[in-house]
């Protein structure tokens, strides 16, 4: 099946038993068992539950991957894959990653002994020359948030491998719909399926996919043993987001294409970040890897324009944390997202104070283009 119907059709598609063409929500928290020790292959809901195997069976199938697992948030998937680790591994991380990713590394993880090292991951050779034995995975995003940086995922899944590490994609600004990083050689994939997936910013859930039997045999065990699993309600909420994936993406895209060729050539701003625009460094190999470049924008205002004052006059567009939904979103990373992340390192990255990330809607796009210009104007 292609992508397109699977987003419909893949999982467990609706309910055997009735002919409901959606799958139910279970909401359980234990079952009946027949006799002692035997069960119907349910026991309890932090272990298994009908309505969440539906949603992991779904994003397991649209990444391409054997085995899903949905939890309470991205945040929720992410510190799973991190207590694969022990006290003395270390994890190469991108250089603009999500700001609580490097929290929950740099607050969390490294209390218990697990180190991180900061790379530019859009230079291979640079993440080849930092592994060493401590080494243990390498973890990017692509393209990375806030700066939409972009990593050849399929170059650094060979140098990883060759060194014996695994490679860890955070997909949540494409998508399956856009991008399949176990395909290009990643190891472990990991969402917030807070944004795109769900789509309708009403839901916050994450997921995790991989290949492996033996890696998927250990994070089963652990989502289990930590507990950050999805309930059965928001699994449903996941699984009704996903149907409308593709046509949601493809509206997202064309406007978000518009608008940052509208500010590239508007006057108003002095760098655009998008790896859908021929002057982005990143646009090669986006293009090689991804179906897309997916519609998140990141811009920064002249100096002659007012950065809070474009914020306050935004009358369309909503300033809020989080993206993907259909809605139009704006942020400002250094105060909102980013803001976990120490001074100095933002300075480094590029996520400057007069930096602005965009989460294109699927609005019209020209009434998106005259607000932001208004704003801007103000
Ligand atoms: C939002 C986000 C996360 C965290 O997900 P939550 O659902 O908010 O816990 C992780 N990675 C990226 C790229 C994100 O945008």
């Amino acid at each position: 099946m292609k992508l397109d119907s699977l987003l419909i059709h893949g999982g467990i598609d609706g309910d055997n038993t009735t002919g409901a063409v959606n799958v139910p929500v279970y909401q359980t928290s234990t079952y009946k068992q027949d006799a002692l020790g035997v069960n119907r292959g349910w026991e309890y809901s932090r272990t298994g539950n009908p309505t969440r195997a539906a949603v992991e069976k779904l994003i397991a199938d649209l990444e391409v991957g054997k085995y899903g697992m949905a939890f309470a948030s991205g945040l929720a998937a992410i510190n799973t894959v991190l207590s694969l680790f022990k006290s003395g591994d270390k994890l190469l991380v991108s250089d603009n990653i999500y700001g609580g990713t490097f929290r929950i590394l740099d607050n969390v993880f490294k209390n218990f002994g697990i180190s991180y090292e900061i790379v530019n991951s859009s230079d291979s050779a640079l993440i080849e020359a930092a592994i060493d034995d401590d080494v243990k995975a390498v973890y990017v995003e692509s393209p990375a948030n806030p700066l939409l940086t972009v990593t050849d995922i399929a170059e650094v899944a060979e140098i990883a491998h060759k060194h014996n590490k695994l490679l860890i994609v955070d997909n949540t600004f494409l998508t399956p719909y856009l991008q399949r990083p176990l395909s290009l050689g990643a190891d472990i994939v990991i969402h917030s399926g807070t944004k795109y997936l769900g789509g309708h910013s009403d839901t916050i859930s994450g997921f995790v996919v991989v290949n492996d039997k033996e890696i998927a045999d250990r994070l089963y065990y652990l989502q289990n043993a930590i507990g950050g699993v999805l309930a059965p309600w928001d699994s449903f909420l996941m699984i009704r987001g996903i149907k409308t994936l593709a046509v949601r993406m493809e509206r997202h895209q064309k406007n978000a294409q518009k608008i940052a060729e509208w500010l590239e050539n508007s006057g108003y701003v002095s760098k655009v970040y998008y790896p859908g625009l021929k002057s982005d460094p990143g646009y090669e190999v986006q293009k090689k890897q991804a179906d897309g470049p997916g519609a998140m924008i990141s811009f920064v205002l002249k100096e002659e324009y007012d950065y809070r004052k474009f914020f306050k006059s935004l009358k369309l567009i909503t300033l809020a944390e989080s993206l993907g939904g259909v809605e139009s979103l704006v942020c400002h990373p250094a105060s909102m997202t980013h803001a976990a992340i120490p001074a100095d390192i933002r300075k480094k990255v590029g996520i400057v104070d007069e930096l602005i990330r965009l989460s294109v809607g699927i609005e019209d796009a020209d009434d998106l283009i005259a607000d932001l210009e208004q704003a801007i104007k103000s």
